[in-house]
């Protein structure tokens, strides 16, 4: 387990041009939550749910990993079992700016996921409507965007929550706090760090230590001093 956890949310990929999910009055890219990410939507709207995740291939295709990214995965490589680095985000930017081991709460665009045996295909960003994707182990042709909806579970919770009782260091990046209790976990750890554009209700942040509202590429290299100093 690790001393620092890193958790990150759309903010921290808001400057790579991806949008943010409640940036609109909780209009994800003009699109009601519930038309395309609450459990059932594949059932009662297959066809917009496909391709509003193949739309947002297309724009992960054409977006770049920015500072804050590569900053975290520079960290990550000095100090590969002291931080977990954890993300709500769907995208794979860390990875593609060298970060290992990253964390994925509510799944992974790059992937589709078999509906019958839960096998992972990577299609990258590849269009689900344009192509006749089959799972690998099973030859099912049901797959599905390997993505948690809401009302799904999430089953690396257990993941995020063992890395968080150990954790003394807590760090929150680019998140509303709207899905997960950020402000509780910061009064787990010994000493936390949250980092926003501005305030919000779902977060009190006089449970942090350290509150930054900038944007994360503005914060990330002080976040980093304070982490380095803290593992030294
Ligand atoms: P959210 O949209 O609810 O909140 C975004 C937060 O980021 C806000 O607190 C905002 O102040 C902050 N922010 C915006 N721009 C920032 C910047 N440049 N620097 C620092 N902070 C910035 O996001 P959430 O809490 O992650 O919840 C949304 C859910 O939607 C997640 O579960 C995630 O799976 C999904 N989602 C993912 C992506 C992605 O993969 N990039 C994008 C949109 C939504
Ligand atoms: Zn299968």
């Amino acid at each position: 387990m690790s001393q620092v956890v890193i958790l990150s949310g759309a903010g921290i990929s808001a400057e790579s041009g991806i949008s943010t999910f409640r940036a609109n009055d909780g209009l994800w890219e003009k699109h009601k939550i519930e038309e395309i990410c609450q459990a059932g939507c594949l059932e009662y709207n297959y066809e917009n749910t496909i391709a509003f995740y193949d739309a947002r291939r297309n724009e992960l295709q054409h977006a770049t990993p920015n500072h804050a990214h590569k900053k975290v995965a520079l960290l990550k490589e000095s100090y590969p079992d002291k931080i977990a680095v954890i993300t709500q985000n769907i995208d794979n930017l860390f990875e593609r700016a060298g970060c290992k081991e990253v964390i994925h709460l509510h799944g992974y665009l790059p992937q589709l996921r078999c509906m019958e045996c839960e096998q992972l295909l990577t299609v990258e960003y590849a269009k689900q409507n344009e192509n006749h994707f089959t799972c690998q182990a099973c030859h099912s042709h049901r797959l599905r965007p390997h993505v948690v909806f809401f009302g799904e579970s999430a089953p690396m919770y257990t993941t995020l929550y063992q890395e968080l009782n150990d954790c003394s260091l807590f760090i929150s990046i680019g998140t509303s706090g709207a899905v997960l209790d950020v402000s509780t976990f910061a009064g787990w750890s010994d000493y936390s760090i949250l980092n926003n554009l501005e305030p919000n209700n779902a977060i009190n942040d006089s449970f942090f230590d350290k509150v930054l509202y900038k944007k994360a590429t503005d914060a990330i290299d002080e976040i980093a001093v304070i982490i380095e100093e803290y593992l030294k």
